[in-house]
């Protein structure tokens, strides 16, 4: 055994000596309780680790020992519905085994290797494989079908593959590769963390991620594959936000990676998570979920892992062809880690204390999104989407971690408090947002949903834009500067503020948006406003305008329930209607003024 003693031992951080061949990044097991670390820098014989458990006890002259593997993940059936710590320990066996209070040193697989599960093979004896085909499925859960993979490395002949039930250790089927050699394949991959699992080609993203959220789908989408940053100060609403990506976007597979922001936010999360309705299936959500819960008493090394064990399992899922959405609330909690394994390691600080190398690891790991072809001869796509959430001290978008992060993601959603204060939530600040697939995703919604929903997107955000122009006339003027065309639009910027962007994530009928049901409601709020302007023209006056009743409709046909989209018919009806009408009564004025300015 190639071991070492400890020379030095600073919080998460422990130095050793004597460690012989040891390589970055391979995994030891530090002092007698054997406590399982990670090598982070390298000078001779002396070795950093970063220790994934608290340190205390630990003195100079324990041993440590190097595995000579880098931290490693396991992949298999059981990872659904899993719970696990940054390390990939299932939270469930580690609390059974130590009580409520998290031992050090305890050795847990992150999947079951007694479980048994039933392997319906797909290949047959006899099949040229490669790397990446499937061999077989197994039903996981009931709404998710595990295909189980070639690893990557591996390809021949099949010279024997059986069904049945097996644990994820049993040979399930033998490959004889060309050079003869024969490799035995179970149901387990392990993979480091650290280096992103291969792919055949990354393609370009060609589809939103749709989540039923208004403003993200209709103002600000991401694609699947995309890559996205919500910060916002403390209790802006990312986290529900993040939630409800997770309940509602169209990803077959979520990965949520909570890094415990106050002291019982995790709780939140462990409890809150596993009540959560799938509400395309019925089924408890985890069914389709992996959670990575950093609580607030685990080491900060454990965190500064648990984005890569995250990334990884996603990455394996997409490797099936599997759309996956990997959130992780929060990153600050995150770099936070590294700042302070930085800071003990005595390196050169960068900005406000953070590591040099802040933003190339940010960006590493945003890299490993995309829309990809799998490896194997079938040609299937996979995706992972991540969005990362930020919290700035003082919500300041200046700081480090939104400024790298934003040089890597492609979308921004600005969470502001200014709107948490007004109770407009999502609080996504529609001036300073943006999606870099917007252009990409009006195709999509050109042929999918509605040729004339891009104009109406672009209507509806010029409007918006306005509005901040003329509010800053009426600061200075007063509202009587403004013509009565600008009080229309004023008018209209608050009604898709308000009847479009605002949504309530409690509300059953509001909580969720179907792309269709969000293009209705957007063409009936500015349905109203260009029969607004016309009626102007026509002589109207503006308060017969301002108290049509319809409006009251449009406030609320945003509860109109997804299977009654007809209803918007209805009250587009009325609009034309009560616009219409009084016009009649003060035709004289009207067609006077209309004379005067129209043809
Ligand atoms: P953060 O994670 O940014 O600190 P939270 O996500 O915990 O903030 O949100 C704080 C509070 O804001 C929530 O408890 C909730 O009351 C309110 N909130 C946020 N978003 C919404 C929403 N879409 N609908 C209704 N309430 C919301
Ligand atoms: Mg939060």
């Amino acid at each position: 055994m190639k071991e070492g003693k400890i020379a030095k031992v600073s919080g998460p951080l422990v130095v050793a000596e004597g460690l012989e061949n040891a390589k970055m990044y391979d995994l030891v097991k530090v002092g007698k309780e054997k406590l399982m670390g990670e090598i982070i820098e390298l000078r001779g014989n002396t070795a950093s680790i970063q220790v994934y458990e608290e340190t205390e006890g630990l003195g100079p002259g324990d041993p440590v020992e190097n595995t000579g593997e880098p931290l490693s993940v396991e992949l298999g059936p059981g990872l659904l519905q899993s719970i696990y710590d940054g390390i990939q320990r299932p939270l469930e066996v580690l609390m059974e085994k130590a009580g409520d209070f998290l031992h050090r040193g305890i050795e847990a697989p992150g999947i079951s290797r007694e479980r048994k599960w039933p392997f319906k093979a797909t290949a047959s004896k006899g099949d040229k494989v490669v790397e990446g085909d499937i061999l077989g499925t197994v039903q996981e859960t009931t709404i998710i079908e595990h295909k189980i993979m070639v690893p990557p490395g591996v390809s021949g002949t099949l010279t024997d593959i059986k069904s049945g039930d097996f644990t994820v250790e049993d040979t399930i089927a033998l490959v004889k590769s060309d050079d003869g050699k024969e490799h035995k394949l179970n149901m387990i991959q392990r993979w480091p963390v650290r280096k992103a699992r291969p792919y055949k080609e990354k393609l370009p993203p060609k589809a939103p991620l749709i989540t039923g959220q208004r403003v993200v789908d209709t103002f600000f989408p991401i694609a699947q594959g995309g890559t996205a940053c919500v910060p916002g100060p403390f209790g802006s609403g990312k986290t529900v936000i993040q939630h409800q990506f997770a309940r509602w976007s169209d990803a077959q597979i979520i990965i949520f990676i909570g890094c415990g922001e106050r002291g019982n936010e995790m709780t939140e999360v462990l409890i809150d998570f596993p009540e959560l309705i799938d509400p395309y299936t019925g089924e408890p959500l985890m069914k389709r979920t992996v959670l990575i819960a950093n609580t607030s008493n685990m080491p900060v090394a454990a965190r500064e892992a648990s984005v890569y064990t995250g990334i990884t399992i996603a990455e394996y899922f997409r490797d099936m062809g599997y759309s996956v959405a990997l959130q992780a609330d929060s990153t600050s909690r995150w770099a936070e880690a590294m700042r302070e394994i930085s800071g003990r390691l005595e390196e050169m600080p960068g900005e406000e204390g953070f590591p040099a190398y802040l933003g190339t690891r940010l960006a590493s790991f945003y890299e490993r999104a995309g829309k990809i072809k799998c490896l194997g001869s079938d040609d299937r796509e996979g995706a992972v989407t991540v969005i990362g959430s930020v919290s700035p001290p003082g919500g300041d978008l200046s700081e480090p971690v939104v400024q790298n992060t934003l040089r890597v993601v492609k979308v921004f959603w600005g969470l502001v408090d200014w709107l948490a204060y007004q109770r407009h939530f999502p609080a996504i600040d529609w001036l300073i947002s943006y999606s870099l697939y917007l252009d990409m995703i009006k195709q999509y919604w050109r042929k999918e949903v509605d040729p004339e929903f891009e104009e109406l997107h672009d209507e509806a955000m010029a409007i918006l834009q306005r509005e901040s122009e003329l509010k800053e006339i009426v600061r200075l003027i007063g509202v009587d500067a403004l013509s009565t065309n600008e009080r229309l639009v004023m008018e209209a910027a608050k009604s898709v503020r308000e009847d479009f962007l605002q949504q309530h994530a409690y509300h059953p009928d509001d909580t969720f948006t179907s792309l269709k049901k969000q293009y209705l409601l957007l063409k009936l709020v500015l349905t109203f406003h260009h029969k607004a302007i016309e009626a102007v023209k026509r002589g109207v006056e503006l308060k017969v305008i301002l108290d049509a009743p319809v409006r009251e409709k449009i406030a609320k046909a945003k509860y109109i329930p997804e299977e009654k989209l007809e209803e918007f018919n209805q009250i587009e009806n009325e609009i034309s209607e009560q616009l219409k009408a009084p016009s009649r009564v003060g035709e004289a004025a009207g067609a006077a003024q209309s004379s005067g300015g129209g043809e």
